[in-house]
C-alpha cells in the first residue's frame, strides 16, 4: 500500500477495533466473485472495474488489487489525482483511464504515467493531440460521446466533426468510444434505446474501434447495450443494479459499537431538537456512528440496527458522532457497552439503508466515513 506524495487520508483508520466507533468490514472475494458474475453477463464484452471515489468508499489500496486477481485490467476513475493513487497499486498490465480527461496543463502527468483520458470535448481532443505532437508519439484516448445525458462528451456534431479531423486523429491512438445512460436503473424507460440508437450512430464514425455505453444496470438491460466493453462500479460492490431482487453478493458490513444504554422515563425527550419522545419508560441504546462517519442525517427517526434477530429502531436526530437506539425489545442484560450492532449487513443491505436516508446506495458508500476500524475480508 505505496500511496504517493499528496494522498493523505483525513487521518488513517483506526488499528485497533475497540479504539473506533465502528467496524466496517469489507468482502473482497464477494467483489471478485460480483466481477465473475457481470463477467458472465456481459460476455463476450470486456468488463472494466469502476474504483472511483476510493472504490465507492470501500479503499480503492484494496478492492483494485483485488479486481486486478480477478482478472480485471480496464480501472475507471474519475479525477487524475485519483488516477496517480492508483497507478502504483497495479501491475504495468493495467490501463488506467480518467473520466473527467485532462483539464488544461495536466496533459504531461496524463503521458508521463501511462494514463488514458476520456476525451469529453473538442477542446480537449485538440490539447491532447498537442500534447501527442510535442512527444512525438501518438496518445491513447478514450473518446465520449454524448448520447443523450448532457453531461459529459462530444455532442453529435462535435463528433462528426472530430470524425472528419485527421490532424487530431493521427495524433491519438483511439482505444475505445463511450457514452453514458441516464436511466438505466428503469428498464422500462425511453431513453435508454434512444441513447443506444443514438450511440451507435455515433460509434459507427469510427470503424473499427471498440465501443462501450453500460455501466452497472446497463449490462441488465439486455445484450443490445454491452457493446464491446462494460463499465461496471456500484454492482461490484452489491448495490443493486436492477429494481427487484438483487443478483449481487453484499459486499459491505458495518457495525456500530454501543457506548453506554440508558433507562429513560415516559414523556422524555430524544436527541438534538427533541424529534422524538418516549412512549412509556423506554431503554436506549448510544451508539458511537453518527453522520460525520456516513451515517446520514436524514436517516434520522427512520433507520434501524439489528442485534441478533433483534430490530432497534433509531429514534432523535442522528448526531455527529452518534445515534440512538431503542432496544426496549432486548432483555436488560443483553446489550452493554463495547457491544457492536449491525448497521450496514444481512438484515439490512445497503440499498435498504439507503431508501431509509431517502438515498441511493452509492450516496450510502461513498459517504462511509473514515474513523471506522476497517476489515478486509476474503482477499
Ligand atoms: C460512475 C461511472 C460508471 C460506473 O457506474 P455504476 O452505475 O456505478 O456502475 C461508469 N461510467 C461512467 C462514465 C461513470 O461516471
Amino acid at each position: 500500500m505505496n500511496a504517493p506524495a499528496g494522498f493523505a487520508l483525513p487521518f488513517p483508520p483506526a488499528a485497533d477495533e475497540r479504539r473506533a466507533g465502528g467496524t466496517l468490514t469489507v468482502d473482497l472475494s464477494a467483489i471478485a466473485q460480483n466481477y465473475a458474475l457481470l463477467r458472465r453477463r456481459a460476455a463476450p464484452a470486456a468488463v472494466a472495474g469502476v474504483v472511483k471515489a476510493d472504490a465507492y468508499g470501500l479503499g480503492v489500496a484494496e478492492v483494485a488489487p483485488a479486481l486486478f486477481r480477478a482478472g480485471c485490467r480496464h480501472f475507471f476513475v474519475a479525477h487524475l489525482e485519483e488516477a496517480l493513487v492508483l497507478r502504483p497499486l497495479l501491475s504495468e498490465a493495467a490501463t488506467i483511464a480518467v473520466l473527467t480527461g485532462p483539464l488544461p496543463g495536466t496533459e504531461d502527468d496524463f503521458a508521463a504515467c501511462d494514463l488514458v483520458p476520456v476525451i469529453n470535448g473538442p477542446a480537449q481532443a485538440e490539447s491532447w493531440a498537442a500534447c501527442a505532437r510535442r512527444l512525438g508519439r501518438r496518445l491513447d484516448a478514450i473518446l465520449q460521446v454524448d448520447s443523450g445525458m448532457s453531461r459529459f462528451g462530444l455532442s453529435a456534431e462535435e463528433t462528426r466533426r472530430l470524425s472528419d479531423d485527421a490532424a487530431t486523429l493521427d495524433a491519438l491512438k483511439l482505444q475505445l468510444v463511450m457514452s453514458h445512460l441516464a436511466c438505466a436503473d428503469d428498464p422500462g424507460h425511453p431513453a435508454n434505446a434512444a441513447q443506444r440508437d443514438d450511440f451507435n450512430r455515433l460509434r459507427m464514425l469510427f470503424p473499427g474501434v471498440p465501443a462501450s455505453l453500460a455501466a452497472s444496470s446497463g449490462i441488465f438491460l439486455g445484450r443490445q447495450y454491452g457493446f464491446d466493453m462494460v463499465r461496471p462500479g456500484a454492482a461490484l460492490y452489491g448495490i443493486s443494479p436492477q429494481p427487484g431482487a438483487n443478483p449481487m453478493l453484499p459486499v459491505v458490513r458495518l457495525e456500530g459499537r454501543v457506548v453506554q444504554v440508558r433507562t429513560v422515563d415516559a414523556g422524555a425527550g430524544i436527541g438534538y431538537g427533541h424529534t422524538a419522545h418516549a412512549g412509556t419508560t423506554t431503554r436506549l441504546a448510544t451508539v458511537a456512528v453518527g453522520y460525520a462517519d456516513g451515517y446520514l442525517r436524514s436517516a434520522s427517526n427512520h433507520g434501524a440496527a439489528w442485534f441478533g434477530e433483534h430490530r432497534l429502531p433509531q429514534v432523535g436526530r442522528i448526531s455527529m458522532d452518534s445515534a440512538v437506539f431503542d432496544v426496549s425489545a432486548l432483555g436488560p442484560d443483553e446489550l452493554g457497552p463495547g457491544a457492536l450492532v449491525e448497521l450496514i449487513g444481512p438484515h439490512q443491505p445497503v440499498d435498504a439503508v439507503a431508501a431509509e436516508a431517502g438515498t441511493i446506495g452509492y450516496e450510502i458508500l461513498t459517504s462511509l466515513g473514515r474513523r471506522f476500524h476497517r476489515r478486509y475480508v476474503g482477499g
